[in-house]
């Protein structure tokens, strides 16, 4: 079974990851841009990040074999330093027009402060002038309130709700997210908040028309094979094949689709691996033999 994961932060994954990912069937990935778990203090350190994003980390994950995608964007937390979220701001246009990204993300609130506020509604109308998609962050304090307001906020700023991916959905969100248009994206945690077990129940009481499941896997406590095992525990429990293929497959290329980056054809027809191949003079391999895969006359994988 093909499944996409679009939302995880595989800069601070492995490359164990990528393998696993790969054999669980993982073809695509859409890495947002997030905070580090601890501040940038200047300016050059996202100029990095997000360079890597659109360099590196897409190379890296091509290697094993993954399509990489990436969304750029100002954090919630780090709008709170507003001279750096300032500079930020005046280099999101020159990142998110790059090929491969498909929006703007992850944004939204974290303690709803007045920065936070100020640079989420400065971003969407950036958004909205690059008639680029949005992917929210909702927060794990006041989900319910949050993510309602984040709605609304959307919508004051003349976003239209299918074009905007509403993540960290639960069970007291989902309703009003799908009711009002939304595309409503779920997390997979290992241990708290949103299981596998309840993504089922969700799918089984809500069907699958705009949700979609993530693992948000990153530096912390988190399952990059979140996707591929919650599509199992559904084949397990029952769940009509269609809407396991839509909630783990379909609704990303549907939702992130509209951006005009993010295309099956990528994966379906994909490039030979090769990890004798350098980036900037830098490869994946450490010694060990490399694999090369065959390449057929058209230049496809063989
Ligand atoms: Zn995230």
């Amino acid at each position: 079974m093909k499944v996409i994961d679009p939302h995880i932060h595989m800069s601070a994954r492995t490359t164990d990851d990528y393998e696993a990912m790969a054999a669980a069937g993982v073809v695509a990935v859409i890495e947002p841009a997030f905070w580090l778990g601890q501040p940038r203090t200047n300016i050059g350190s996202y100029i990095d990040y997000f360079s890597s994003l659109i360099g590196w980390e897409r190379f890296r994950a091509a290697q094993f074999g993954i399509r990489h995608y990436c969304t750029i964007g100002l954090n919630s937390k780090e709008a709170n330093n507003e001279a750096l979220a300032e500079q930020v701001m005046d280099i999101l246009p020159r990142f998110a027009t790059k090929e491969g990204v498909v929006a703007i993300g992850e944004i939204g609130y974290d303690e709803q402060s007045a920065a936070e506020d100020k640079y989420f509604r400065a971003q969407l109308d950036l958004a909205r002038e690059l008639d680029m998609l949005v992917m929210i962050h909702t927060p794990h304090r006041d989900k319910k309130k949050v993510t309602s307001r984040s709605m609304d906020v959307c919508l004051e700023h003349g976003l239209t709700p299918e074009k905007v991916i509403v993540d960290h959905n639960n069970e007291e969100t989902v309703k009003e997210t799908l009711d009002r248009g939304f595309w409503a994206a779920f997390t997979i945690y290992p241990k708290t908040k949103m299981g596998n077990e309840r993504m089922v129940e969700v799918v089984r009481q809500y069907g699958s028309d705009r949700i979609i499941v993530d693992s948000s896997a990153d530096w912390g406590v988190s399952d990059p094979l979140a996707v591929p095992k919650v599509a199992n525990l559904m084949v397990e429990r029952g769940i009509d094949p269609a809407d396991i293929h839509k909630t783990c497959y379909q609704n990303a290329i549907a939702a992130y689709g509209q951006s005009g980056q993010f295309n099956e054809e990528d994966w379906l027809n994909p490039l030979p691996i090769d990890q004798r191949v350098l980036f900037e003079d830098n490869s994946v391999l450490r010694g060990q033999v490399a694999r090369v895969d065959e390449m057929m006359a058209d230049g496809t994988k063989g």
